[in-house]
């Protein structure tokens, strides 16, 4: 059985509608990440499932019991915000007590629970400290510590690392999916960063306009995206219309051979990740393009390219003979590495 399920939830302010008939089930003991621009409805659909909003329709189960009607106390969630809400006049002992001390526990026990959760976290001797004199990943876990202290059943984060510096924010991400994998516990973390879900989820929630659009592994997001703005929204990538072509596909200017986009269609919009853009001499590949801009970030390099199909990229690890602006050269796109979207063409 799923811990949570969200079966057609719906959610309206007025003309505005903030989440659109979502339907999803999360496993026991799985990190879960809602990822989507901003506006997507991410938060929306988090404090649904916290009990801080209710829904306009649809059903929230846990453990497969409805809980629409129940309030946020009685849920037993755990809960991290992006602003983490704590009481700057407390100590960090005391902000991570403080939901212990609410439900009556004893000062023996939650002395002991403090000192526990302060190892979990890895912040040693700093209990009596004010949290006004911690840093911004000191408070981030002093949170997290004060979100785990009476064992949820649910751990909900909404950005809890935003705030962070981006070299903070990577060490804590792995540090949170460490946390989470060694408490078996599970998590529903709003991100609006994809390679942030990509290191913590065992599943990624693709969400726009309301709408949930794909839900699946990491991986598989990214390699069989179910849309052209989730291929776009998940990294970088080459978004391209073909056409059936002679043994093969064609793009503007250039042939796929090999690809096939399906019985009957007369074109179809594909996506191709940068690093299955393979850039050879001019001439010895059937794209023939021109360098436009390099962009050298030590360990890989990424070349935009013109094509007649409009302006793609490519990317390589570095130990490549340079290119320059302006060279001319030919670009391969092996088949496999390109995902036909089913859907016809934007315009
Ligand atoms: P962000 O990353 O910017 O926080 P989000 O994906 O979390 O965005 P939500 O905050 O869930 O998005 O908002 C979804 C939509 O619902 C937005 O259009 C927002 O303006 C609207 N909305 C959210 N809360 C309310 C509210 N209390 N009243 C009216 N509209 C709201």
């Amino acid at each position: 059985m799923s811990t949570l399920d969200l079966v057609a939830v719906t959610k309206r302010y007025g003309d505005i509608v903030a989440v659109d008939d979502a339907t999803l089930s999360v496993p026991p003991g799985s990190f879960v990440c809602l990822l989507g621009p901003s506006g997507c409805g991410k938060t929306t659909l988090l404090r649904i499932i916290a009990g801080l909003e209710s829904a306009s329709s649809g059903e929230v189960k846990f453990e497969g019991e409805r809980i629409d009607a129940t309030p946020v106390h009685r849920r037993d969630f755990g809960m991290v915000f992006q602003s983490l809400a704590l009481f700057p006049h407390l100590s960090v002992r005391e902000n991570i007590a403080y939901p212990l001390k609410i439900r009556g526990r004893g000062k023996a026990e939650r002395e002991k629970r403090v000192a526990e959760l302060l190892d979990l976290v890895r912040l040693p001797g700093v209990a009596d400290r004010p949290i006004t004199q911690l840093s911004g990943g000191q408070r981030q876990r002093v949170a997290i510590a004060r979100a785990l202290s009476v064992s949820p059943k649910l751990f909900l984060l909404d950005e809890p690392l935003s705030a962070l510096d981006a070299k903070l924010r990577e060490a804590m991400q792995v540090e949170l999916r460490q946390l989470q994998e060694r408490l078996g516990i599970t998590t529903i973390v709003v991100t609006h960063d994809q390679r942030e879900a990509m290191t913590m989820a065992d599943a990624i929630v693709v969400m726009e306009g309301g709408r949930i659009l794909q839900m699946d592994r990491p991986i598989d997001v990214y390699r069989k995206p179910a849309s052209p703005f989730v291929a776009d929204f998940l990294g970088q990538t080459n978004c391209l219309v073909a056409k059936p072509g002679k043994g093969g596909a064609e793009i503007a200017g250039g042939t796929i051979p090999g690809l096939q986009l399906g019985a009957g269609r007369r074109e179809a919009e594909i996506s191709v990740r940068p690093e299955d853009v393979v850039i050879r001499p001019a001439g010895d590949a059937p794209i023939p393009a021109t360098v436009e801009f390099v962009r050298d970030m030590g360990s890989a390099v990424e070349i935009y390219l013109s094509t007649e199909a409009g302006r793609m990229i490519a990317q390589r690890a570095s130990g490549h003979d340079a290119l320059a602006v302006g060279d001319e050269v030919s670009l391969s796109i092996a088949p496999d590495a390109v995902v036909v979207f089913s859907e016809g063409v934007a315009r």
